[in-house]
């Protein structure tokens, strides 16, 4: 692993395209993340690149021989940089390439996004230990957080199929789910639409290198395997997860939707703004497998995160959402170097397309819980919106949107663009 500045994250840098130069675009020239697009009468998907409020087609600009992603996610590193280099040169003020690129040139408003790349496996972990305390704290007061915790980056495995991307408006939507679910004082289950469904602020973390199973990835290689980043929803149902979670974790409570943003932005981009890696002081330090010095200088990434929410009445009134909470990746546990090599130190592999959600991004402040259940304290204390509506857990319409970005003096403020879904009425 080793996090290389060059001449692509220069602040200097401005783009002939010149959306992509206005201080509010997620997508400025030093970002240049990765996702799938067509035109409404395409049936296949094509290579974009996001620079301002345009995608750039990267086969109509003659910078790869295909349309699919998975051959570009497989590219050796040096591959990689020298796209990321083309690209950031062809799109710089005064780039002779210009004529060419231009007509490669879409509206981003005027394409669909698919999902990123095909999503393989899915694994969720539990990386933040604010969010991890807080639930502990809910069904276990005496014992919040379980002795493995600062040990073994928790994780479980997760589903694919139901992983869609979000899209603008009201995004991915989806029926609010029905499960088994059993109040404390009912002596049995009954079937139900869940009261208790809720977001999960995450990032998903796309696997590009596959390894061949019995050979574990070294923390020196991990990040090598990782193309990049996405914001991530992992919506749930507590009333359902709370009845089934025992004794092998959660399953129909968090198989039914999972929203991914549609722009993978690299680790090459990320590059400015990494942090280290720390542990509290008497905390355990990690074993030698999860443990590199490298990791310990800059394993972590400063990524701020927030979570929006509007009301189906927020739409109605023309009201954009309103602010529920912010939080920060660097506050999380476990770095994604320290995921990858846990994965498959058991010989696991991991293919192309495979994807890895951080777990809820928690702060350590109350008000940066990355989910209902900790913001609403498990649904005892409702949170009063601006408009005088309340919440404890989600309403049908309700539109979450999660954003993040990066921002560190001296480099420019890159982002992640939005991850939105919508939650529709349980079925009749
Ligand atoms: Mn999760």
């Amino acid at each position: 692993m080793s996090v290389a500045l060059d001449g692509t994250h220069d602040a200097a840098l401005h783009s002939w395209i010149d959306s992509a130069n206005d201080p509010a675009s997620d997508f400025p020239i030093q970002n240049l993340p990765f996702g799938r697009f067509r035109r409404g009468s395409e049936s296949g998907w094509r290579v974009g690149v996001a620079i301002g409020d345009r995608v750039l087609d990267l086969y109509q600009a003659g910078l790869t021989d295909s349309c699919d992603i998975h051959s570009l996610m497989l590219l050796g590193r040096q591959r990689r940089l020298d796209l990321r280099k083309a690209l950031s040169k062809g799109l710089q003020i005064g780039s002779p390439d210009e004529s060419r690129f231009r007509t490669a040139l879409v509206v981003q408003a005027d394409v669909e996004m698919g999902l990123p790349c095909d999503i393989g496996d899915y694994t969720d972990f539990y990386t933040s230990i604010h969010h991890a305390t807080t639930v502990g704290n809910q069904f276990r007061p005496d014992n919040p957080l379980l002795p493995n915790y600062k040990w073994v980056p928790i994780g479980y495995h997760g589903r694919s199929s139901s992983i869609a991307v979000s899209e603008p408006g009201l995004g991915h939507t989806f029926v609010r789910p029905k499960g088994q679910t059993k109040a404390a004082d009912a002596e049995e289950p009954t079937l139900r639409p869940s009261a208790r469904l809720d977001f999960e602020l995450e990032l998903g973390a796309v696997i590009a290198r596959p390894n061949v199973a019995g050979e574990p990835i070294a923390m020196c290689d991990a990040e090598e395997h990782v193309f990049g980043l996405t914001l991530f929803n992992d919506w749930s149902a507590r009333d359902i997860q709370g009845w089934e979670y025992q004794p092998l974790g959660p399953f129909l409570s968090k198989n039914f939707a999972s929203t991914v943003s549609p722009w993978m932005v690299t680790l090459d981009a990320l590059a400015p703004f990494r942090a280290a890696f720390t542990r509290p002081a008497g905390d355990p330090q990690p074993l030698p497998y999860l443990d590199s010095q490298s990791n310990r200088e800059q394993g972590a990434f400063d990524i701020a995160l927030e979570v929006w929410l509007q009301t189906a009445s927020m739409r109605d009134a023309g009201h954009v959402g309103e602010l529920l909470n912010t939080a920060n990746y660097r506050d999380a546990y476990w770095t994604m170097a320290q995921l990858v090599a846990h994965h498959t130190v058991n010989g696991c592999n991991l293919r192309c397309g495979d994807l890895f959600g951080t777990g809820t991004l928690s702060g350590p402040l109350p008000e940066q819980g990355g989910s209902l259940l900790e913001l609403s304290q498990g649904g005892k204390r409702a949170l009063a919106l601006s408009n005088g509506e309340t919440r404890t857990f989600l309403e049908d319409g309700d539109t979450v949107i999660l954003r993040g970005y990066c921002q560190r003096a001296g480099f420019r403020r890159i982002g992640f663009g939005e991850c939105r879904g919508t939650v529709l009425a349980a079925r009749a």
